[in-house]
């Protein structure tokens, strides 16, 4: 039997963060993986999270199961933090293995509300969702999201593709800090797609993994919020691996929102009937950390403090290589980089140039050109955009 499987596509972030590993130059920068760096190139422990673990494995004198919902008080207070109070409260919700795992049972509740469902991705999107969407037995689609010159939205173009869809069809949006492109709508555009939404009848899907890495925690969540109020269902996936830096713990959330309550309990009974045939229940630890960490006030502004701190320097090192590109000749119109959001910006480097850039410069990329912003100490700014220019300029 197992001679008959099809053969899997190796992981291309993965073979280069190997790839990188082995480069001997002492000089080579990781543009690559998908974590925040900070200037030192570690991707820290936040302060709060670890007070909060200290505490935690003090205080634990159990570690039988938590129940099939996993941690409701962690997910009630994430939901408050990303929904808002309102929204959260009208969510049935359950605890997840990382945001990976929250998307996988969406998918699978989607399936089991309604089988015939089409799930459609922008293009183009993080390389695991079309994986998720269609290992979970979904149909997929795809629409618009860049315009030609792969830097900005074509909103028109999406919204046009999204006038289209209606009953039946799923739509999933980044919340904020899209994956690979940083390109993110403004919050009148928000508005338009929760308005095309709510007339058409498809069901917005929201993947938020990167909610205060962008403009601020309030910002990055506003056009989710604006949409689900538009609408009477959505389902939103929540990752706790970057703006909690709990990467290996797994920590997420799965949020089915909906205007009526009658239909709330069934909501909930839908998402505990699919974790319970994926994996009986989620690991608690990464969620209680979260939680801890949200029930104390101190904690929570430290955390915050240190969220901010990040986002500034994601930030600032967009600037930094958009005046280093700017600086030199040749490096016009390369603006582009500083009005993104999020850790990534996508290059639309080929695969020679992505080739180059990595073997002539040490400077590593993901295939397409995503680059991972905050890979980059910003001392390195220069360095980076010499690059850049000689590979693509
Ligand atoms: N969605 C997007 C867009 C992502 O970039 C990621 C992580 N790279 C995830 C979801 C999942 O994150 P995790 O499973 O590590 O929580």
């Amino acid at each position: 039997m197992f001679e008959t499987l099809p053969k899997a596509e190796p992981d291309a972030i993965l073979a280069l963060m190997a790839r990188f590993r082995e480069d001997p130059r002492t000089d080579k920068i990781d543009l690559g993986v998908g974590v925040y760096r900070d200037e030192t190139g570690a991707t820290p422990i936040f302060r709060a999270v670890q007070a909060a673990e200290e505490r935690l494995v003090a205080a634990q004198t159990t570690k039988t199961y938590v129940g099939l919902p996993g941690d409701l008080k962690f997910c009630r207070l994430l939901g408050e933090e990303l929904l808002g109070r309102p929204l959260a409260s009208e969510s049935a919700m359950v605890q997840a293995a990382g945001g990976s795992g929250a998307l996988y049972i969406l998918a699978a509740f989607i399936r089991r509300a309604a089988p015939a469902t089409r799930v459609w991705l922008p293009t183009p999107t993080w390389p695991n969702h079309p994986n998720l969407f269609r290992g979970a037995g979904l149909a997929l689609g795809d629409y618009p999201w860049l315009d030609r010159a792969g830097r900005a939205l074509d909103f028109a173009a999406a919204a046009e593709a999204l006038e289209k869809l209606g009953p039946g069809d799923a739509v999933l949006l980044h919340a904020c800090c899209h994956n690979p492109t940083g390109v993110d709508p403004t919050p009148e555009q928000w508005a338009e797609i929760g308005a095309i939404a709510a007339r058409r009848g498809w069901l917005p899907v929201f993947d938020m993994a990167y909610a205060g890495f962008g403009d601020d925690w309030e910002r990055d969540c506003a056009g989710m919020r604006t949409v689900i109020g538009r609408v009477p269902e959505a389902l939103m996936a929540a990752s706790c691996s970057k703006n909690f830096g709990l990467y290996r713990e797994r920590a997420g959330a799965v949020y089915a929102h909906t205007a009526e309550p009658s239909r709330r309990q069934a909501a909930q009974d839908g998402l505990e009937a699919v974790t319970r045939m994926v994996y009986s229940m989620p690991p608690d630890h990464g969620g209680a950390l979260v939680r801890a960490v949200l029930e104390d006030a101190d904690l929570a502004a430290d955390w915050r403090a240190e969220l901010t701190a990040m986002r500034e320097r994601i930030n600032a090192n967009r600037r930094a290589l958009a005046e280093a590109l700017a600086a030199r000749p040749g490096g016009q119109g390369w603006g582009f980089i500083a009005e993104q959001r999020g850790i990534f910006s996508l290059l639309g480097l080929d695969r020679a140039q992505v080739d180059r850039l990595r073997e002539v410069h040490g400077v590593y990329a993901v295939a397409g050109g995503r680059v991972n912003v905050a890979g980059m100490r910003i001392g390195d700014a220069d360095r980076v955009a010499a690059a850049l220019l000689d590979v693509a300029g």
